[in-house]
């Protein structure tokens, strides 16, 4: 079927308004009617083709929610109606120990909801910013928020669980002190995710204007990292920090913070390298400097259940689909609370 989408056709050029195929609903597809979709920092970095590899046309989104249109014949977990999430992945090998594990995000042959090598034209993925998406039932997620929340639940498919990933991994929970560094999308769920999780919240930002707000956001204590006294005052002090910054930047500064035994897990993914840290700032507390990808099929059912029992959805802004190239502008400026989410009836 043909339906409308927004993407653009080169990394130089804005996105506009393009005419997309998706594949006939297949024995074990679910074809979904999306609702909306949310801007991640990534679509920009893959649109503008900041990162390597971008395959044009591209069409990005991979926080989409919306409702069952229909299903193949072998699908059993989801009937025409249903909420349902896609976020990041939309296929992989099945076969191998990440996937056995639950891990598709870590699969060598992950299929990204856009951008990714497929057999459908036009042989990669095309995303969210669009009408409508045919996936495979093992890659779509069930919704058991309320309809109302249902734009605010679209940046949980990326935001929430690449922070909610690292933050179960490490453990983070009561009695832990934790560092959010970076509040934009991803940062504002993983302080969401970090207090319901029972941790002692610390948010770091280069944002005045934030200091505020990420109290009520859930944070305990709030830094503005461009002041040297207030990031003095929590040296050595923290069992974990979540570093989401989307811009290369000293990592010591941070590094100085985590207690012994501490670790930094990176999230944010810039264009161009962080300066490479001091080493003895590692050794001499063992401290660690680790990445997270995304997450796995069940633990992002885990995080969107937990975030429907608890309460928790995005702080999101609704766009136009003819207001995106404006949001990306505004998402460089760190100018958005905290993530805009494109209403696809614009579309
Ligand atoms: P975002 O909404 O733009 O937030 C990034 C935040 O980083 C900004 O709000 C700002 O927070 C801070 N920041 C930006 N530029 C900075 C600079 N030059 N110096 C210091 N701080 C700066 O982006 P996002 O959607 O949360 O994504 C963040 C990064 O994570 C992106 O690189 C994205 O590609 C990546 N990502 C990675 C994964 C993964 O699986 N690892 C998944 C999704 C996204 P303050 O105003 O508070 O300083
Ligand atoms: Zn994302």
């Amino acid at each position: 079927m043909t339906i409308k989408a927004y993407g653009a056709h080169a990394g130089d050029q804005p996105l506009v308004p393009i005419d997309i195929t998706r594949r006939a609903t297949g024995p074990d597809d679910v074809r979904i009617d999306i609702a909306y979709c949310g801007v991640c920092h990534s679509d920009l970095h893959q649109v503008r083709a900041e990162w390597a590899g971008t395959l044009f046309p591209c069409v990005p989104g991979h926080e989409i929610v919306g409702r069952v249109a229909e299903v193949g014949q072998a699908v059993t977990t989801f009937k025409p109606g249903d909420l349902v999430g896609v976020g990041c992945i939309v296929d992989s090998c099945r076969q191998c120990e990440e996937c056995a594990d639950g891990l598709e995000n870590y699969c060598n042959h992950m299929v990204g909801t856009y951008n990714g090598r497929t057999d459908d034209a036009p042989g990669h993925t095309l995303g969210g910013y669009a009408q409508a998406i045919v996936v495979d039932q093992r890659y779509v997620l069930r919704v058991s928020h309320a309809e109302d929340d249902l734009a605010a639940v679209a940046p949980l498919l990326c935001a929430g669980i690449t922070t909610w990933s690292p933050l179960r991994h490490w453990k983070v929970g009561p009695g832990m002190k934790v560092g959010i560094v970076g509040i934009g999308g991803l940062g504002h769920m993983g302080i969401k995710l970090a207090h319901a999780l029972g941790a002692h919240v610390v948010a770091f930002t280069t944002s005045e204007g934030k200091r505020e707000e990420a109290r009520k956001l859930g944070a305990h204590e709030t830094v503005v990292s461009r002041n040297p006294d207030e990031m003095a005052a929590h040296r050595a002090g923290l069992d974990f920090i979540l570093n989401t910054v989307a811009a290369p930047h000293d990592l010591d500064a941070y590094i100085s913070l985590l207690r012994r035994d501490g670790t930094m897990a990176l999230v944010g993914a810039p264009a161009t390298p962080h300066p490479s840290p001091q080493v003895f700032n590692l050794i001499m507390k063992r401290r660690s400097l680790a990445g997270s990808l995304i997450g796995g099929i069940p633990e992002t059912q885990e995080m969107l259940d937990f975030c429907a029992k608890h309460g928790i959805t995005a702080d999101i802004e609704m766009i136009r689909a003819d207001g995106i190239n404006d949001a990306y502008e505004r998402m460089l400026k760190g100018d958005v609370r905290y993530r805009f989410v494109i209403d696809s009836a614009s579309l």
